[in-house]
Protein backbone atom coordinates (compact mmCIF):
# COMPACT_ATOMS: atom_id res chain seq x y z
CA UNK A 1 0.00 0.00 0.00
CA UNK A 2 1.60 3.46 -1.12
CA UNK A 3 0.34 6.30 0.75
CA UNK A 4 0.57 9.76 -1.26
CA UNK A 5 -0.19 13.05 -0.87
CA UNK A 6 -1.94 15.20 -3.45
CA UNK A 7 -0.65 18.82 -3.90
CA UNK A 8 -3.35 20.38 -6.33
CA UNK A 9 -6.46 17.96 -5.77
CA UNK A 10 -8.75 19.57 -7.39
CA UNK A 11 -7.08 20.45 -10.35
CA UNK A 12 -7.10 18.76 -13.72
CA UNK A 13 -4.18 16.22 -12.88
CA UNK A 14 -5.37 15.91 -9.05
CA UNK A 15 -8.34 14.33 -10.14
CA UNK A 16 -7.21 12.12 -12.65
CA UNK A 17 -4.68 10.96 -9.70
CA UNK A 18 -7.79 10.56 -7.71
CA UNK A 19 -9.40 8.48 -10.55
CA UNK A 20 -6.22 5.97 -9.83
CA UNK A 21 -6.95 5.83 -6.57
CA UNK A 22 -10.07 5.04 -6.94
CA UNK A 23 -9.55 2.12 -9.20
CA UNK A 24 -6.64 0.89 -7.11
CA UNK A 25 -8.08 0.99 -3.94
CA UNK A 26 -5.86 -1.76 -2.52
CA UNK A 27 -2.60 -0.18 -3.64
CA UNK A 28 -3.22 3.78 -3.00
CA UNK A 29 -4.06 5.64 -0.01
CA UNK A 30 -4.32 9.71 -0.51
CA UNK A 31 -3.50 10.44 2.92
CA UNK A 32 -3.20 14.12 2.43
CA UNK A 33 -4.97 16.78 -0.18
CA UNK A 34 -4.57 20.19 -0.96
CA UNK A 35 -6.19 22.99 -3.07
CA UNK A 36 -6.31 26.48 -3.73
CA UNK A 37 -9.91 27.57 -2.93
CA UNK A 38 -12.16 25.17 -4.22
CA UNK A 39 -13.81 23.80 -1.15
CA UNK A 40 -16.59 22.20 -2.88
CA UNK A 41 -14.53 19.73 -4.42
CA UNK A 42 -12.15 19.36 -1.67
CA UNK A 43 -15.38 18.15 0.18
CA UNK A 44 -16.26 15.79 -2.03
CA UNK A 45 -12.89 14.20 -2.24
CA UNK A 46 -12.37 14.33 1.74
CA UNK A 47 -15.72 12.11 1.79
CA UNK A 48 -14.60 9.82 -0.46
CA UNK A 49 -11.52 9.50 0.10
CA UNK A 50 -11.07 10.03 3.68
CA UNK A 51 -7.85 11.54 3.94
CA UNK A 52 -6.21 12.29 7.26
CA UNK A 53 -5.02 15.84 6.64
CA UNK A 54 -6.51 18.59 3.83
CA UNK A 55 -5.43 22.11 3.61
CA UNK A 56 -6.82 25.16 1.75
CA UNK A 57 -4.47 28.09 0.54
CA UNK A 58 -6.95 30.17 0.96
CA UNK A 59 -8.36 31.05 4.41
CA UNK A 60 -12.01 31.63 3.95
CA UNK A 61 -12.15 28.55 2.00
CA UNK A 62 -10.84 26.56 4.87
CA UNK A 63 -13.02 28.41 7.23
CA UNK A 64 -15.81 27.02 4.54
CA UNK A 65 -14.94 23.30 4.47
CA UNK A 66 -14.42 23.56 8.37
CA UNK A 67 -18.61 24.32 8.45
CA UNK A 68 -19.35 21.46 5.41
CA UNK A 69 -17.99 18.51 7.13
CA UNK A 70 -17.60 18.81 11.02
CA UNK A 71 -18.73 15.10 10.92
CA UNK A 72 -15.77 13.57 8.75
CA UNK A 73 -13.27 14.25 11.20
CA UNK A 74 -10.98 15.36 8.77
CA UNK A 75 -7.80 17.75 9.70
CA UNK A 76 -8.42 21.19 7.47
CA UNK A 77 -5.37 23.31 7.93
CA UNK A 78 -4.76 26.79 5.61
CA UNK A 79 -2.62 28.96 3.96
CA UNK A 80 0.75 28.34 2.78
CA UNK A 81 1.71 27.45 6.13
CA UNK A 82 -1.22 24.76 6.25
CA UNK A 83 -0.56 23.28 2.06
CA UNK A 84 3.02 23.30 3.46
CA UNK A 85 2.49 20.65 6.20
CA UNK A 86 0.07 18.24 4.43
CA UNK A 87 3.10 18.68 1.86
CA UNK A 88 5.41 17.12 4.67
CA UNK A 89 3.22 14.97 6.36
CA UNK A 90 5.01 12.09 7.98
CA UNK A 91 3.12 9.19 6.69
CA UNK A 92 3.57 9.98 2.98
CA UNK A 93 5.36 7.72 0.60
CA UNK A 94 4.77 10.49 -2.34
CA UNK A 95 3.91 13.84 -3.04
CA UNK A 96 2.11 14.14 -5.75
CA UNK A 97 2.76 17.75 -7.11
CA UNK A 98 0.21 19.42 -9.00
CA UNK A 99 -0.78 22.69 -7.93
CA UNK A 100 -0.37 25.17 -10.97
CA UNK A 101 2.25 27.95 -10.72
CA UNK A 102 5.07 29.66 -8.78
CA UNK A 103 2.68 28.63 -5.82
CA UNK A 104 3.88 25.36 -5.83
CA UNK A 105 7.57 25.95 -5.35
CA UNK A 106 7.47 26.32 -1.14
CA UNK A 107 5.48 22.99 -0.80
CA UNK A 108 7.22 21.10 -3.32
CA UNK A 109 10.61 22.25 -2.07
CA UNK A 110 9.66 21.55 1.54
CA UNK A 111 9.02 17.80 0.62
CA UNK A 112 11.68 17.38 -0.93
CA UNK A 113 13.28 18.34 2.11
CA UNK A 114 11.51 16.28 4.35
CA UNK A 115 12.66 13.40 2.49
CA UNK A 116 9.94 12.23 0.36
CA UNK A 117 9.54 11.05 -3.42
CA UNK A 118 8.10 13.33 -5.86
CA UNK A 119 5.88 12.45 -8.52
CA UNK A 120 6.02 16.34 -10.29
CA UNK A 121 3.44 17.69 -12.81
CA UNK A 122 3.67 21.20 -11.57
CA UNK A 123 6.85 22.28 -13.66
CA UNK A 124 6.87 26.05 -12.65
CA UNK A 125 9.05 25.52 -9.34
CA UNK A 126 11.08 23.52 -11.80
CA UNK A 127 11.93 26.83 -14.30
CA UNK A 128 11.60 28.83 -11.20
CA UNK A 129 14.69 27.00 -9.16
CA UNK A 130 15.56 23.84 -10.88
CA UNK A 131 18.90 23.60 -9.94
CA UNK A 132 18.17 23.98 -6.25
CA UNK A 133 15.60 21.17 -6.64
CA UNK A 134 17.68 18.78 -8.30
CA UNK A 135 20.26 19.79 -5.56
CA UNK A 136 18.13 19.15 -2.66
CA UNK A 137 16.69 16.20 -4.39
CA UNK A 138 20.11 14.73 -4.22
CA UNK A 139 21.16 15.83 -0.60
CA UNK A 140 17.84 13.89 0.51
CA UNK A 141 18.27 10.91 -1.36
CA UNK A 142 14.46 12.05 -3.18
CA UNK A 143 13.41 10.82 -6.84
CA UNK A 144 11.62 13.04 -8.89
CA UNK A 145 9.41 11.12 -11.12
CA UNK A 146 8.25 13.36 -14.28
CA UNK A 147 4.05 13.91 -14.47
CA UNK A 148 4.11 16.09 -17.51
CA UNK A 149 3.83 13.73 -19.99
CA UNK A 150 6.80 14.61 -22.72
CA UNK A 151 9.14 14.21 -19.75
CA UNK A 152 7.34 11.40 -18.68
CA UNK A 153 7.77 9.68 -22.25
CA UNK A 154 11.70 10.37 -22.17
CA UNK A 155 12.05 9.44 -19.17
CA UNK A 156 10.27 5.81 -20.32
CA UNK A 157 12.37 6.26 -23.46
CA UNK A 158 15.72 6.36 -21.37
CA UNK A 159 15.29 3.12 -19.56
CA UNK A 160 18.09 0.87 -20.05
CA UNK A 161 20.24 3.12 -21.90
CA UNK A 162 23.47 5.02 -21.46
CA UNK A 163 22.40 8.58 -20.69
CA UNK A 164 26.18 9.33 -22.37
CA UNK A 165 24.59 7.76 -25.80
CA UNK A 166 21.98 10.41 -26.10
CA UNK A 167 22.61 12.71 -28.80
CA UNK A 168 19.23 14.67 -28.64
CA UNK A 169 15.95 14.87 -26.53
CA UNK A 170 13.25 15.79 -29.05
CA UNK A 171 10.12 17.40 -27.26
CA UNK A 172 7.11 16.66 -28.98
CA UNK A 173 4.38 19.71 -28.92
CA UNK A 174 0.14 19.67 -30.23
CA UNK A 175 0.84 23.35 -31.63
CA UNK A 176 -2.05 23.94 -29.35
CA UNK A 177 -5.42 24.91 -30.79
CA UNK A 178 -4.09 28.07 -32.50
CA UNK A 179 -1.45 26.76 -34.91
CA UNK A 180 -3.11 27.15 -38.14
CA UNK A 181 -3.73 30.70 -37.55
CA UNK A 182 -1.65 33.47 -38.94
CA UNK A 183 -0.50 36.32 -36.46
CA UNK A 184 -2.81 38.40 -37.76
CA UNK A 185 -6.26 36.54 -37.05
CA UNK A 186 -4.17 36.04 -33.48
CA UNK A 187 -4.00 39.66 -32.36
CA UNK A 188 -7.76 38.58 -32.13
CA UNK A 189 -7.73 35.97 -30.19
CA UNK A 190 -10.26 35.99 -27.17
CA UNK A 191 -9.94 33.87 -24.37
CA UNK A 192 -12.71 31.24 -25.05
CA UNK A 193 -11.52 30.48 -28.78
CA UNK A 194 -7.34 29.97 -26.75
CA UNK A 195 -9.06 27.50 -23.88
CA UNK A 196 -10.17 24.92 -26.95
CA UNK A 197 -7.08 22.68 -26.73
CA UNK A 198 -7.42 20.32 -29.80
CA UNK A 199 -6.26 16.75 -27.64
CA UNK A 200 -5.59 17.52 -23.85
CA UNK A 201 -8.31 18.69 -21.58
CA UNK A 202 -6.32 20.92 -18.47
CA UNK A 203 -6.54 24.12 -16.56
CA UNK A 204 -6.72 27.15 -18.19
CA UNK A 205 -3.29 28.33 -17.21
CA UNK A 206 -1.80 25.97 -19.07
CA UNK A 207 -4.30 25.67 -22.00
CA UNK A 208 -3.10 29.23 -22.86
CA UNK A 209 0.80 28.52 -22.17
CA UNK A 210 -0.32 25.79 -25.06
CA UNK A 211 -1.59 27.75 -27.20
CA UNK A 212 1.76 30.78 -27.14
CA UNK A 213 3.71 27.95 -27.00
CA UNK A 214 5.27 28.77 -23.67
CA UNK A 215 4.31 25.64 -21.99
CA UNK A 216 7.11 24.06 -24.52
CA UNK A 217 9.61 27.27 -23.73
CA UNK A 218 8.84 25.62 -19.99
CA UNK A 219 8.91 22.23 -21.10
CA UNK A 220 12.56 22.66 -22.35
CA UNK A 221 13.42 23.96 -19.00
CA UNK A 222 11.93 21.30 -17.11
CA UNK A 223 13.97 18.84 -19.21
CA UNK A 224 17.29 20.53 -18.62
CA UNK A 225 16.55 20.43 -14.56
CA UNK A 226 15.37 17.01 -15.10
CA UNK A 227 17.39 14.68 -17.11
CA UNK A 228 20.62 17.39 -17.11
CA UNK A 229 21.22 17.90 -20.70
CA UNK A 230 22.26 21.36 -22.35
CA UNK A 231 19.42 23.46 -24.16
CA UNK A 232 21.83 23.03 -27.54
CA UNK A 233 20.66 18.37 -27.13
CA UNK A 234 16.84 19.84 -26.60
CA UNK A 235 15.00 19.83 -29.41
CA UNK A 236 10.59 20.68 -30.14
CA UNK A 237 9.16 19.19 -32.62
CA UNK A 238 5.41 20.39 -33.39
CA UNK A 239 3.08 17.02 -33.68
CA UNK A 240 -0.64 17.43 -34.02
CA UNK A 241 -1.53 14.25 -33.17
CA UNK A 242 0.33 13.96 -29.61
CA UNK A 243 0.30 10.07 -30.30
CA UNK A 244 4.06 10.45 -29.95
CA UNK A 245 4.76 11.93 -26.12
CA UNK A 246 8.18 12.62 -26.62
CA UNK A 247 11.08 11.15 -27.89
CA UNK A 248 15.35 10.69 -27.67
CA UNK A 249 17.85 10.15 -30.32
CA UNK A 250 20.75 8.67 -29.40
CA UNK A 251 24.20 8.73 -31.19
CA UNK A 252 23.89 5.47 -33.22
CA UNK A 253 20.94 6.79 -35.06
CA UNK A 254 18.34 4.84 -32.68
CA UNK A 255 15.05 7.28 -32.18
CA UNK A 256 13.61 5.59 -29.17
CA UNK A 257 9.72 7.04 -28.39
CA UNK A 258 7.14 6.61 -25.87
CA UNK A 259 3.33 6.45 -27.81
CA UNK A 260 -0.62 6.29 -26.43
CA UNK A 261 -3.19 8.32 -26.61
CA UNK A 262 -3.73 11.43 -25.09
CA UNK A 263 -4.62 10.44 -21.62
CA UNK A 264 -2.69 11.71 -18.83
CA UNK A 265 -3.68 8.97 -16.16
CA UNK A 266 -1.00 7.02 -18.31
CA UNK A 267 1.76 9.41 -17.47
CA UNK A 268 0.51 9.68 -13.41
CA UNK A 269 0.02 6.26 -13.31
CA UNK A 270 3.46 5.44 -14.26
CA UNK A 271 4.56 7.99 -11.66
CA UNK A 272 3.01 6.87 -9.00
CA UNK A 273 4.01 2.90 -9.61
CA UNK A 274 7.15 3.05 -11.41
CA UNK A 275 8.31 0.53 -12.00
CA UNK A 276 5.39 -1.27 -12.23
CA UNK A 277 2.79 -0.55 -15.12
CA UNK A 278 -0.94 -0.74 -14.03
CA UNK A 279 -3.96 -2.22 -16.36
CA UNK A 280 -5.81 1.08 -17.38
CA UNK A 281 -7.88 -0.23 -19.43
CA UNK A 282 -7.82 2.28 -21.28
CA UNK A 283 -8.78 2.54 -25.03
CA UNK A 284 -5.92 0.77 -26.74
CA UNK A 285 -4.13 3.07 -29.60
CA UNK A 286 -5.10 1.54 -32.71
CA UNK A 287 -2.23 3.28 -35.31
CA UNK A 288 -4.19 1.19 -38.62
CA UNK A 289 -6.92 3.21 -37.99
CA UNK A 290 -4.97 6.29 -37.36
CA UNK A 291 -3.36 6.18 -41.01
CA UNK A 292 -0.72 8.49 -40.38
CA UNK A 293 1.20 10.94 -37.78
CA UNK A 294 2.05 14.55 -38.63
CA UNK A 295 5.38 16.94 -37.89
CA UNK A 296 6.27 20.18 -38.60
CA UNK A 297 8.87 22.32 -37.27
CA UNK A 298 8.41 25.04 -35.00
CA UNK A 299 7.52 28.38 -36.02
CA UNK A 300 9.14 31.08 -34.26
CA UNK A 301 7.83 34.13 -35.60
CA UNK A 302 4.05 33.01 -34.55
CA UNK A 303 4.91 31.27 -30.99
CA UNK A 304 7.75 33.70 -29.95
CA UNK A 305 7.20 32.34 -26.82
CA UNK A 306 9.12 29.27 -27.54
CA UNK A 307 12.36 30.84 -27.99
CA UNK A 308 12.05 33.13 -25.00
CA UNK A 309 12.52 29.71 -22.80
CA UNK A 310 15.52 28.89 -24.78
CA UNK A 311 16.84 32.30 -23.84
CA UNK A 312 15.79 32.31 -20.08
CA UNK A 313 17.40 28.85 -19.62
CA UNK A 314 20.51 29.61 -21.53
CA UNK A 315 20.75 33.06 -19.73
CA UNK A 316 20.60 30.94 -16.21
CA UNK A 317 20.38 32.47 -12.71
CA UNK A 318 16.89 34.08 -12.16
CA UNK A 319 16.12 34.72 -15.51
CA UNK A 320 14.05 31.91 -15.56
CA UNK A 321 12.23 32.82 -12.81
CA UNK A 322 11.84 35.90 -14.39
CA UNK A 323 9.81 34.07 -17.05
CA UNK A 324 7.90 32.03 -15.37
CA UNK A 325 6.32 35.15 -13.29
CA UNK A 326 5.84 37.64 -16.05
CA UNK A 327 3.75 34.63 -17.88
CA UNK A 328 2.00 33.83 -15.14
CA UNK A 329 0.82 37.55 -14.74
CA UNK A 330 0.27 37.91 -18.46
CA UNK A 331 -1.52 34.85 -19.28
CA UNK A 332 -3.62 36.10 -15.86
CA UNK A 333 -4.23 39.36 -17.46
CA UNK A 334 -5.14 37.60 -20.97
CA UNK A 335 -7.62 35.74 -19.06
CA UNK A 336 -9.36 38.48 -17.61
CA UNK A 337 -9.09 40.36 -21.35
CA UNK A 338 -7.02 43.21 -19.86
CA UNK A 339 -4.42 42.39 -22.86
CA UNK A 340 -4.31 40.74 -25.92
CA UNK A 341 -3.21 37.26 -26.76
CA UNK A 342 0.19 38.81 -28.58
CA UNK A 343 0.87 41.38 -25.74
CA UNK A 344 1.95 37.60 -23.74
CA UNK A 345 4.99 37.53 -25.19
CA UNK A 346 5.35 41.08 -25.12
CA UNK A 347 4.65 41.47 -21.73
CA UNK A 348 7.29 38.44 -20.79
CA UNK A 349 10.18 39.90 -23.24
CA UNK A 350 10.14 43.20 -22.05
CA UNK A 351 9.84 41.94 -18.42
CA UNK A 352 13.21 39.71 -19.55
CA UNK A 353 14.80 42.74 -20.94
CA UNK A 354 14.92 45.01 -17.86
CA UNK A 355 16.18 42.25 -15.26
CA UNK A 356 19.66 41.92 -14.68
CA UNK A 357 20.26 38.24 -13.83
CA UNK A 358 22.00 37.06 -10.55
CA UNK A 359 23.14 34.06 -9.18
CA UNK A 360 20.12 31.59 -7.90
CA UNK A 361 21.26 29.60 -4.75
CA UNK A 362 18.29 29.40 -2.45
CA UNK A 363 14.92 29.56 -2.14
CA UNK A 364 14.97 33.21 -1.11
CA UNK A 365 16.72 34.29 -4.31
CA UNK A 366 13.83 32.27 -6.21
CA UNK A 367 11.23 34.07 -4.77
CA UNK A 368 12.63 37.92 -5.01
CA UNK A 369 13.47 37.31 -8.59
CA UNK A 370 9.93 36.03 -8.84
CA UNK A 371 8.25 39.43 -6.90
CA UNK A 372 10.81 41.59 -8.67
CA UNK A 373 9.06 40.17 -11.81
CA UNK A 374 5.51 40.03 -11.41
CA UNK A 375 5.80 43.83 -10.28
CA UNK A 376 7.60 44.71 -13.62
CA UNK A 377 4.58 42.23 -15.40
CA UNK A 378 2.12 44.37 -13.82
CA UNK A 379 3.36 47.75 -14.46
CA UNK A 380 4.12 46.84 -18.52
CA UNK A 381 0.74 45.42 -18.73
CA UNK A 382 -0.58 48.38 -16.88
CA UNK A 383 0.30 50.65 -19.80
CA UNK A 384 -0.65 48.42 -22.11
CA UNK A 385 -4.12 48.63 -21.23
CA UNK A 386 -5.09 51.43 -23.00
P1 LIG B 1 -5.60 23.23 -12.50
O1 LIG B 1 -5.78 24.69 -12.60
O2 LIG B 1 -6.62 22.33 -13.09
O3 LIG B 1 -5.43 22.81 -10.95
C1 LIG B 1 -4.57 23.49 -10.10
C2 LIG B 1 -4.68 22.99 -8.67
O4 LIG B 1 -3.84 23.82 -7.84
C3 LIG B 1 -6.09 23.08 -8.07
O5 LIG B 1 -6.28 22.04 -7.16
C4 LIG B 1 -6.06 24.42 -7.32
O6 LIG B 1 -6.99 24.47 -6.26
C5 LIG B 1 -4.63 24.43 -6.81
N1 LIG B 1 -4.10 25.79 -6.59
C6 LIG B 1 -4.20 26.84 -7.42
N2 LIG B 1 -3.60 27.93 -6.89
C7 LIG B 1 -3.09 27.53 -5.70
C8 LIG B 1 -2.35 28.19 -4.68
N3 LIG B 1 -2.03 29.50 -4.78
N4 LIG B 1 -1.97 27.48 -3.59
C9 LIG B 1 -2.31 26.18 -3.47
N5 LIG B 1 -3.02 25.50 -4.41
C10 LIG B 1 -3.40 26.17 -5.51
O7 LIG B 1 -4.16 22.90 -13.12
P2 LIG B 1 -3.68 21.55 -13.85
O8 LIG B 1 -4.02 21.61 -15.29
O9 LIG B 1 -4.06 20.36 -13.06
O10 LIG B 1 -2.10 21.73 -13.77
C11 LIG B 1 -1.37 21.56 -12.57
C12 LIG B 1 0.12 21.58 -12.89
O11 LIG B 1 0.44 20.44 -13.69
C13 LIG B 1 0.55 22.79 -13.70
O12 LIG B 1 1.84 23.19 -13.30
C14 LIG B 1 0.59 22.28 -15.13
O13 LIG B 1 1.53 22.97 -15.92
C15 LIG B 1 1.02 20.84 -14.92
N6 LIG B 1 0.58 19.91 -15.98
C16 LIG B 1 -0.74 19.74 -16.20
C17 LIG B 1 -1.17 18.87 -17.20
C18 LIG B 1 -2.64 18.61 -17.43
O14 LIG B 1 -2.98 17.73 -18.22
N7 LIG B 1 -3.54 19.32 -16.80
C19 LIG B 1 -0.22 18.21 -17.99
C20 LIG B 1 1.13 18.41 -17.73
C21 LIG B 1 1.52 19.26 -16.71
MG1 LIG C 1 3.44 18.54 -21.25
Amino acid sequence: MKHIVILGSTGSIGTNTLDIVAKFPDRFRAIGLTAGSNDAKLEEQVRAFRPAVVALSDQAAADRLRARCPDTGVRILSGQQGVTEVATHPGADLVISAIVGGAGLVPTLAAIRAGRDVALANKEPMVMAGHLIRQEARKHGVRIFPVDSEHSAIFQSMEGHRREDIRYLILTASGGPLWDLTLEQMRHVKPAQALQHPNWKMGDKITIDSATLMNKGLEVVEAHWLFDVPPEQIQVLVHRESIIHSLVEYRDGSVIAQLGLPDMRTPISYALNYPERLPLELPPLNLGKMGRLTFHEPDHDRFPCLGLGYAALRTGGTMPATLNAANEMAVAAYLKEEIGFLDIAAVIRSTMEAHRSSELTSLENALEADRWAREKATSIISNLKF
